[in-house]
């Protein structure tokens, strides 16, 4: 069958009905440092199947944060190992027909194709991400199959879809719908954005609120090389700082022990409730003469963090107790700080039939983080209101959210040029001046 495609008026050939079959993807995430890749196959029931999901991340522990060149490399080294692994775990094919000889262990088997191949196409370091997308070009080449180049935060945001189809049976009174349903709010969190958004479709994410500095995790990252004591630091494995604050501050996981929402989002924190004599402003603690809405959309943490820096700065015999408090002390100010634009946006009178917040990123693996918003929500009356935090695994930079877009973008219609090109900057929103996930060239649309 030729179907045209309305980008670019050049036929495109796709198999009849392909949303009616299982549809199987490789996937590759090389937008920062984490090198990913993974094999996701969705279900004609709606369910899916994680074949296969790896993660190496670069060592960037002497730089003290990512560090690009680093990054890239890492990318290099690992990537094509990581997707030869990952080819023996394709399913058997069903008919020699289209089938990859896969060796392994066992010797040379027939395995099924993968019907695309996905790739993040942006937003982040552009050297790195063209690592991904050039190896992606390859595999849809020589195996002469679509490419689907996507959006990671737009990732980040289905990824509760894509939890809902792996633990979907076949039973499952839900049946062919993918939970959560649009609309909904989604709180990006992760190193390198903060962002609240009104996810309205599959391509359409409006920003209500979004960072003017730093993103949350890069804050938590670098107030914990301020307030970890340097043994814990010196011990690190990683760069995954505001990983290791949480488990120093909360090591037995009885996380949400003991707190009680602010009266206030803008009474100061004070040291002197556990006896110590420093003073933490939250974000916006002077509304300013336009008061308190006119910073409803913005998210700000760098005051938080050079608080931190300063507070350690003249207490170098800091003993472990009160950087416990401290430590606490930081996330609960920057937590409390997205919580506080959640509840402006939940006033919104377009936001009325929205019932569910997903929290994803990286820093939404954090427990503490739950807790605030949870405790919070409930506290102003909010506790319809549903909560959707993605396990760990699948928080933090990983392929599988990135196969799962593809599939979702796949299934409406969408492929990607081999020409495309990859984006450092892409926004989600289609108000952005780049016109959002389908703003940019390179999409190809397949006619009905
Ligand atoms: P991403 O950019 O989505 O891969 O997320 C990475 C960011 O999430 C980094 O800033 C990490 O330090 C942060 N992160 C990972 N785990 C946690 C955690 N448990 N608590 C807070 N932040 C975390
Ligand atoms: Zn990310």
């Amino acid at each position: 069958m030729i179907r045209r495609c309305l980008l670019f008026r050049r036929p495109i050939r796709v198999p009849p009905r392909c949303q009616q079959r299982n549809l199987l993807t490789l996937a590759i995430e090389t937008s920062c440092d984490d090198t990913c890749v993974a094999l996701l196959e969705k279900h004609k029931d709606n369910s899916a199947t994680l074949h296969s999901n790896s993660r190496i991340t670069s060592d960037n522990r002497e730089y003290g944060g990512v560090y690009p060149i680093a990054a890239h490399e890492g990318h290099q080294k690992t990537l094509a190992i990581l997707i030869q692994e990952a080819l023996k775990s394709l399913p058997a094919a069903e008919s020699s027909e289209n089938a990859l000889f896969i060796e392994d262990e066992g010797g040379r088997k027939p395995r099924q194709r993968p019907d695309f191949i996905t790739v993040t196409r942006g937003p982040g370091m552009r050297s790195n991400l063209l690592t991904g997308m050039d190896t992606a070009k390859g595999l849809a080449v020589a195996w002469q199959v679509p490419l689907l180049g996507v959006n990671h935060m737009q990732a980040h945001a289905l990824t509760p879809r894509l939890v809902s189809a792996l633990q979907k049976t076949s039973e499952d009174p839900k049946g062919r719908r993918n939970d959560p349903e649009f609309p909904f709010l989604t709180l990006l969190v992760s190193g390198g954005h903060s962002m609240l958004v009104h996810s309205k479709s599959l391509d359409r994410h409006e920003i209500l609120a979004n960072t003017t500095d730093l993103a949350v995790g890069d804050l938590l990252d670098k107030s914990a090389r301020e307030i970890l004591p340097p043994s814990i630091l010196d011990s690190a494995t990683d760069v995954g700082y505001a990983r290791i604050l949480e488990s120093f501050v909360f090591p037995f996981e009885n996380v949400s022990k003991n707190y009680f929402p602010p009266s206030s989002f803008m009474r100061p924190r004070k040291g002197s409730e556990w006896g110590y004599d420093w003073i933490i402003n939250p974000p916006y603690s002077d509304p300013g003469p336009d008061g308190a809405i006119a910073h409803s959309k913005l998210f700000t943490f760098s005051g938080i963090g050079s608080s931190a820096k300063r507070i350690v700065k003249y207490r170098p015999d800091m003993d472990d107790a009160e950087r416990r408090v401290l430590a606490r002390e930081v996330m609960a100010l920057a937590f409390e700080h997205l919580a506080s634009r959640v509840l402006f946006a939940l006033k919104l009178p377009t936001l009325q039939n929205v019932n569910t917040l997903v929290v994803s990123g990286g820093v939404a693996s954090n427990k503490f983080l739950k807790t605030i918003l949870r405790t919070i929500l409930d506290a102003k009356g909010y506790n319809h209101v549903r909560l959707l935090f993605p396990p760990s695994y699948l928080c933090t930079d990983n392929a599988a959210m990135i196969a799962w877009t593809g599939i979702e973008m796949y299934e409406a219609g969408w492929r990607t040029s081999l020409e495309a090109m990859v984006v450092k900057k892409w926004a989600i929103d289609p108000n952005a001046e780049d016109g959002g996930i389908l703003g940019i060239d390179g999409w190809e649309r397949l006619a009905n």
